[in-house]
């Protein structure tokens, strides 16, 4: 995975879209967001704080607290920290048109005491308690499969519950309640 912001930059026209351009540090810890976003496919962006930048993933069909779900996470490019309080919609003939929401988010702990976050990442098993969400809690484990693909699987904790599927029953923003069709339509 690449450690800038150029491919991040290069796809967006920042007269156009409302999403950030800057990357201003702030240092209430390491930020997780996962960002519900209506593309041309409707998908769930994983986010986590490293090195000063998001690291990035597609996820098609959001996260499951279910540990015998493996969902499939495809790498994008780095996004800016203040993406994580973005939503709103970007225009339809912008690089990602559609509405997007923050789904959840909170500060996460890297699981992998021995290594740093850098180094889980080349070495490809992230592991990562998501702390602070209000649908989301407990590890999650990122596994690079190839290429840019990579899975996203509940680790075995207190939080893993295979009867819940937040990504259908709990749809609102956790920072205005709206649901994404709320947003496309308002913004
Ligand atoms: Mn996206």
């Amino acid at each position: 995975m690449s450690d800038t912001l150029e491919d991040y930059r290069r796809k967006r026209d920042f007269r156009r879209t409302p999403e950030p351009q800057g990357n201003p540090r702030d240092d209430d810890g390491r930020h997780w967001v996962i960002q519900q976003h209506a593309a041309s496919s409707m998908h769930f962006d994983l986010r986590l704080e490293v090195d000063g930048v998001l690291k990035s993933w597609a996820v098609p069909k959001g996260p499951s607290t279910d540990p015998r779900q493996r969902r499939l996470a495809i790498a994008t490019e780095d996004h800016p920290l203040n993406y994580v309080d973005f939503e709103g919609v970007i225009p339809e003939d912008e690089y990602g048109g559609g509405a997007v929401i923050v789904w959840d988010r909170g500060h996460y702990r890297n699981l992998r005491e021995d290594l740093t976050m850098a180094e889980a990442l080349a070495d490809g098993l992230v592991e990562v308690a998501l702390d602070g969400g209000e649908k989301l809690a407990g590890g999650y484990a990122l596994k690079h499969t190839g290429d840019r693909n990579w899975l996203l699987i509940k680790m075995k904790d207190e939080a893993a519950d295979a009867r819940r599927n937040p990504v259908s029953t709990e749809p609102e923003s956790v920072i205005s309640g709206r649901t994404i069709e709320e947003v496309a339509e308002e913004d």
